[in-house]
């Protein structure tokens, strides 16, 4: 068959090709342009003028160890000397390294920093070594594939809202219909299992729609769709058969299995309703939902329990409690804000600071009491007064590192939430959440002393979007950790 001869091909031809002619495809448009990269570099480095070319950017010349370039109205400053880059008042690693004069980076940091500089998510996929830099209005498809106890699932997750999706079964073939012409699909999550044996992407087809055809196997039985919802676009297909009992392990041997368990922690609740917006909104129902919400996008992937699941009062102590219990990966508390001006707004992300020793910051607000702390009416300031009552102690320490990445990455996930100013991430002696023996976080969404911004958190759609948003930031860390987690002799760099 010639589908068969020429992967075939593909393969022998990629084994005796000479290392230096590897190459990735960076895709920004429909022709694919080449960039050089370091062969068989682990993580791969590849080409920083090459790259840049690819997005149509010119490249600038070095100077006294700077390189200056401006990216959609703002400026990107890469130091090869410190390795590092600066941009919107950030300073980040960046991981360079010369070869014949010229410069190359690892993929994963270009594509962290160019994803904020263009406002849009670039895909990587490791495997095809190809980068899909999406245009402005480019759909980005994300498939995945998951078994959940007796069932398996495909799952679509869109870049942004689309018409309702179509899906329908004909015989051995899933087909889900777009109503786009072209789309970028990131097959980086599909994995055929004993329900998917493949996938295939029909496009440009006469009506103007591209079809995703998933072929199943002789297993499934009954296939089911979930209902399409605009505001966490996604479309999630369910397969029902007869599949074997025992999980497959193999995938997590090779690739470390990254965050399992996740405890969502909505903050306050019973005869405790938090803080009171102007017209009366209450902290403790806003966090509820927004923490169902997120479990909500979460539960496909990963093991979520809710600290609460109904207007009940729970101690500070209970609530780290449950996340040890469950030896939970992550623990996420969500908080709304408020404090006596009107005027503040905007998310906020906190996460442990070591020591506790600085003086500088807000005492007043967040305080340092320890953990016996009494009633919170009696908290100084009167603020968000639960955290005053918390205390992090020894157990959070060895996680620091990961409860800020976490807090980066809900923090700039949020930022891209329309109209929400950051407030940026804290690393604060904030002395929250004690004990807790895992990476664990608080986000402040929001202020709900702010008229405007409690009447946002009243609507269903803002509260799916910061939902979707922190969903979004715990899978990256997901990706994270399990990049981290595999074994050291695929991550090795031989040179
Ligand atoms: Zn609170």
């Amino acid at each position: 068959m010639k589908g068969f001869s020429i992967i075939s091909l593909f393969f022998f031809f990629s084994i005796l090709a000479p290392a230096q002619d590897e190459l990735l495809q960076l895709y920004y448009g429909q022709e694919p342009h080449d960039v050089r990269v370091i062969p068989w570099s682990r993580p791969l480095s590849i080409h920083l003028n090459d790259f840049l070319r690819g997005l149509t950017i010119t490249p600038v010349p070095e100077v006294e160890n700077l390189i200056t370039l401006e990216i959609n109205r703002r400026e990107l400053v890469i130091d090869t000397k410190r390795k590092v880059a600066r941009y919107s008042l950030k300073e980040v690693s960046f991981p360079i390294r010369r070869k014949d004069g010229a410069l190359y980076v690892r993929v994963g940091n270009l594509v962290e920093i160019f994803s904020y500089l263009l406002g849009r998510d670039i895909v990587y996929e490791a495997t095809s070594k190809t980068l899909y830099v999406p245009r402005t209005k480019d759909l980005v498809v994300r498939t995945r594939t998951r078994r959940i106890e007796d069932h398996f699932r495909i799952i679509l997750d869109y870049s942004h809202a689309v018409e309702k999706p179509l899906s329908r079964r004909s015989g051995k073939k899933l087909i889900v219909t777009l109503k786009t012409p072209n789309i970028i699909l990131d097959r980086s999550g599909f994995e055929a299992n004993e329900a998917v044996a493949g996938i295939n992407l029909f496009q440009g087809l006469p009506n103007g729609t591209t079809e995703i055809v998933f072929d199943l196997t002789d297993r499934v039985g009954k296939s089911t769709v979930e209902r399409y919802n605009p505001n966490n676009p996604r479309t999630v297909l369910k397969l029902d058969g007869a599949f074997s009992t025992e999980e497959d392990g193999s995938e997590e041997e090779l690739e470390g299995a990254g965050v399992r368990r996740i405890v969502i922690d909505p903050g306050h609740g019973g005869r405790d309703r938090g803080a009171v917006g102007p017209t009366g909104l209450q902290e403790k129902e806003v966090t509820l939902d927004l923490a169902m919400k997120l479990k909500d996008r979460l539960k496909d992937d990963f093991d979520v329990t809710l600290t609460r699941r109904d207007d009940s009062s729970l101690s500070l102590k209970a609530r780290t409690g449950i996340a040890n219990h469950h030896k939970a990966d992550l623990f996420i508390s969500i908080h709304v804000n408020a404090i006596p001006s009107q005027n503040a707004t905007g998310s906020e992300t906190y996460y442990l600071a070591q020591g506790g020793g600085s003086k500088n910051m807000d005492t007043a607000h967040y305080g340092d009491a320890d953990g016996g702390g009494p009633n919170p009416s009696e908290a100084p300031g009167g603020l968000d007064d639960d955290l005053s009552l918390m205390l992090w102690d020894m157990a959070q320490s060895k996680h620091t590192e990961d409860s800020f990445r976490v807090a980066r990455y809900i923090q700039e996930s949020l930022n891209h939430l329309s109209g929400i100013k950051s407030r940026g991430v804290k690393q604060l002696p904030l002395k929250v959440l004690r004990g807790a023996r895992m990476p664990a976080v608080l986000i402040e969404v929001a202020f709900i002393s702010n008229k405007f911004e409690e009447k946002k958190l009243k609507t269903v759609k803002f509260r799916e979007q910061v939902a979707t948003s922190v969903a979004a930031a715990i899978r990256r860390y997901h990706e994270d950790v399990k990049l981290r987690e595999k074994p050291a002799d695929l991550l090795g760099d031989p040179r």
